[in-house]
C-alpha cells in the first residue's frame, strides 16, 4: 500500500487536479456511477470530540473507502495541534486490499472549496465581477481562492460575525490583486456570486439581501442544525446540491424542507448540470443556489488524484502491507 501523508499534500495537490477529480465524481453521482455510503458520526464521550467516517464507491473512477476523522476541540490548546483531524483510506475495489492510507486535513479544504467552485463554473454568470463572502475563518481562504479562478471577478466584499477576522479575506484578495471591502448584509445586493462559510446555526443572510441573478454557495452547513440563509432564499432560488439526502437532511435545504416551503423534488444535483442532464441557470435573473454538504466521495476523489500525484514523482511511502 502507499502512504501519502499530510505534510507532503501541499507540494502535490493542485487546485485544478481538485476541482478536476470533484468535477468528474459530481458528474458520476448523478449518472448513478457512484454513491456515498451512510455518515457515522459519533460524539464519543473522549476530549468532547466528534468522530466519523464518510465513504462511498465510484464504479466510474474505481475509488472505493472512506475518510475517518472529525473535530477535537481541545487539540491546538492542549496539543498546539489543529483541531480537524482527519485520514483518507483507499481500497482496491477489485480485491478489497487497502490501497493507500493519505493525510485528509488539507485535502478536506481544497475539496470543499473546489465543490463551490464547480458551482460556480456551471451555475454563476458569466459576467459576474464581485464576489461576496459570508464567513473569514480556515476554509473561507480556500473558498475565496479557487472561486477567483472561475470568473472574471474585480472585487471582493466580504461580512463576518467577528470582523476581525476580514483581514483573512483581504489577505486572499491582495494577493489576487483585487480591491477588498468590508460591508454590512444589505452590502451583499451588489455581489454576483456568494459564498457563505460559517459555522453559524442561525440565518444570517435574508432573501432581499440577495439581487436578481446572483449565484450563491452555502458551504457552512454540513449538520443538523446549523443555517447560513433565510429558507425563503430557497423558495426564491433554483437550488442544487452535491447530494439531495444530504441537503434535505444535514444542509442548508434541511430548514425549508422542514418548513413544507420547498421539497425534495425542488433539489437537483449539481452533477447533472454537469452532465447536460439538466438545464442549470436558464436566465439573467435567475438566483441559483448550491447547498455543498460534503461527500465521502469528494475525498476519494482528492485523495486517489494525490495518490496518482505522489507515486508519478516517486516520494509515495510504499508499504508491504
Ligand atoms: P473556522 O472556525 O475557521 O471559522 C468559522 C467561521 O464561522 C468564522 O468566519 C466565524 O466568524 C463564523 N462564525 C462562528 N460562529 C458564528 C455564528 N454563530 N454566526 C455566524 N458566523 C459564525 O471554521 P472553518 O474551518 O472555516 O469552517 C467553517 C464551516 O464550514 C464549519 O461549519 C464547518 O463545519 C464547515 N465545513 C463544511 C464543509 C463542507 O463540505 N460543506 C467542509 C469543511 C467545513
Amino acid at each position: 500500500m502507499y502512504i501519502v501523508p499530510e505534510r507532503a499534500i501541499a507540494d502535490l495537490m493542485t487546485r485544478d487536479a481538485a476541482f478536476d477529480a470533484v468535477e468528474k465524481v459530481f458528474a458520476a453521482m448523478a449518472a448513478g456511477d457512484a454513491y456515498n455510503f451512510p455518515v457515522v458520526r459519533e460524539a464519543i464521550g473522549h476530549e468532547d470530540a466528534l468522530y466519523g467516517f464518510k465513504g462511498g464507491f465510484d464504479r466510474a473512477g474505481l475509488s472505493l473507502g472512506l475518510k475517518a476523522g472529525g473535530y477535537w476541540p481541545n487539540n491546538l490548546e492542549k496539543r498546539g495541534l489543529i483541531n480537524h483531524q482527519s485520514t483518507v483510506f483507499l481500497f482496491d475495489p477489485d480485491t478489497g486490499k487497502v490501497r493507500a492510507m493519505v493525510g485528509g486535513n488539507l485535502l478536506t479544504a481544497l475539496r470543499t472549496a473546489a465543490a463551490s467552485s464547480v458551482s460556480i463554473k456551471h451555475l454563476a454568470r458569466e459576467d459576474a465581477k464581485v464576489i461576496g463572502m459570508i464567513g473569514a475563518g480556515h476554509q473561507a481562504k480556500f473558498q475565496l481562492r479557487a472561486a477567483l479562478e472561475q470568473r472574471d471577478f474585480d472585487k471582493v466584499i466580504g461580512w463576518n460575525l467577528h470582523p476581525e477576522m476580514l483581514l483573512n479575506l483581504e489577505e486572499v484578495a491582495t494577493e489576487a490583486g483585487l480591491p477588498f471591502e468590508a460591508v454590512e448584509l444589505d452590502g451583499m445586493r451588489a455581489a454576483d456570486v456568494i459564498i457563505s462559510i460559517t459555522s453559524s446555526f442561525d440565518a444570517i443572510l435574508k432573501a432581499d439581501q440577495v439581487s436578481p441573478g446572483t449565484h450563491i454557495a452555502c458551504m457552512g452547513t454540513d449538520t443538523k442544525g446549523k443555517q447560513e440563509v433565510d429558507p425563503q432564499l430557497l423558495v426564491r432560488a433554483t437550488v442544487f446540491t452535491d447530494e439531495v439526502a444530504q441537503s434535505t437532511s444535514i444542509g442548508e435545504a434541511q430548514h425549508a424542507v422542514a418548513q413544507g416551503l420547498i421539497g425534495e423534488a425542488d433539489v437537483a444535483q449539481l452533477g447533472a448540470v454537469i452532465n447536460g442532464a439538466h438545464p442549470g441557470r436558464t436566465s439573467a435573473e435567475q438566483i441559483t443556489l448550491f447547498d455543498g454538504t460534503g461527500v465521502g466521495l469528494q475525498d476519494l476523489a482528492v485523495a486517489a488524484s494525490v495518490v496518482e500525484l505522489a507515486v508519478k514523482k516517486g516520494i509515495a511511502i510504499e508499504v508491504d502491507f
